[in-house]
């Protein structure tokens, strides 16, 4: 069951949002996002937000991190942080999807509601799905990628080889 329902974004719209976003920060026309160095710099563009690095043992196993909509907080567990300064594009994907619902729910002020009913909720509806779209959408930009091959997906836009498969599927 969704506990949130989200007013409904495409995956056209959030194509858009993560162009617009990347044309802001002068990267529209580069492959790799540099996240890492983008979650450090956040909180100079959004004076409300902070972030930390949590120890493994304060999440569950399948958490690897949580964004605080109320509190303006994003939580990153130290595995995956220190894999993404690595360059591991799993991780990278992961710091990538908790600034996404940072950036839809307190930057772009996407409404959420409570799924009390315990509707059936369709994607776009579906908070995780939006984040995870749009996450995709700004480290494996539609309008650079087509018509490549997947491999230099993987290695140019340091992603893992699901997320490069899954975005490519979705881009005609
Ligand atoms: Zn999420």
């Amino acid at each position: 069951m969704v506990p949130y329902i989200s007013q409904p974004l495409s995956r056209h719209n959030l194509r858009n949002y993560a162009f617009q976003l990347r044309k802001l920060l002068h990267m529209e026309n580069q492959l790799y996002f540099p996240v890492m160095e983008f979650l450090e710099v956040l909180p100079d563009i959004f004076p409300q937000l902070s972030w930390e690095i949590v120890e493994d043992t304060e999440f569950s196993q399948y958490v690897h991190g949580e964004t605080d909509i109320l509190n303006h907080y994003i939580k990153i567990r130290q595995s995956v942080y220190d894999g993404a300064c690595e360059g591991n594009g799993r991780d990278r994907m992961t710091v990538m999807h908790e600034i996404a619902h940072y950036l839809l729910l307190c930057v772009n002020g996407v409404k959420l509601q409570r799924n009390f009913d315990k509707q059936v909720v369709k994607a776009y509806c579906d908070p995780e799905w939006q984040a995870k779209c749009l996450a995709g959408e700004i480290m494996i930009p539609a309008h650079l990628v087509a018509g490549m091959d997947l491999f230099d997906v993987i290695e140019k836009c340091g992603v893992s080889w699901d997320a490069a498969a899954y975005q490519m599927r979705h881009i005609s």
